[in-house]
């Protein structure tokens, strides 16, 4: 299950996830990172049986966690299928059905707004 970490500039310096995978014991896999001297922001993927235990352990440290259940989402009303969005997406999220029609595994996303931006007809967002 997949979430975002918010880390201010307060805490941004601490180690964090070193921190929270030593007092868990628990996996993580870190999907993307964008951190800052400011602050930072890093998608973060774990176990489903893990989550309320790791999202507490960060959240005691002082984060602010928001839960990806939709990472991005597509206006089916908007899509043309064109595809452009399936080749600047990095994980492999998007491809062609059979029918060519374009179908999307969202679990993989990380959110890293390509897609959105290749999109011609602004069918696509990113759930914040
Ligand atoms: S936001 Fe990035 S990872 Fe997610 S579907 Fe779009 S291109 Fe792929
Ligand atoms: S780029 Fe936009 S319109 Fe084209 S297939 Fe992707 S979501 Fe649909």
């Amino acid at each position: 299950m997949k979430f975002i970490l918010h880390a201010t500039m307060e805490i941004t310096p601490k180690p964090l996830i070193a921190e929270v995978i030593l007092e868990t014991g628990t996996l993580l896999n870190i999907d993307r990172a964008d951190v800052k001297p400011s602050g930072g922001e890093v998608v973060i993927d774990v176990h489903q049986d893990e989550y309320d235990t790791v999202t507490a352990a960060f959240k005691k440290r002082g984060a602010t966690i928001t839960p990806l259940e939709q990472p991005v989402i597509k206006d089916e009303d908007e899509c043309v299928n064109c595809g452009a969005c399936i080749s600047v997406c990095p994980t492999g999220v998007i491809s062609f059905k059979d029918d060519w029609t374009v179908q999307m595994e969202v679990d993989k996303c990380v959110q890293c707004g390509a897609c959105v931006t290749m999109c011609p007809h602004a069918a696509l967002k990113i759930d914040k």
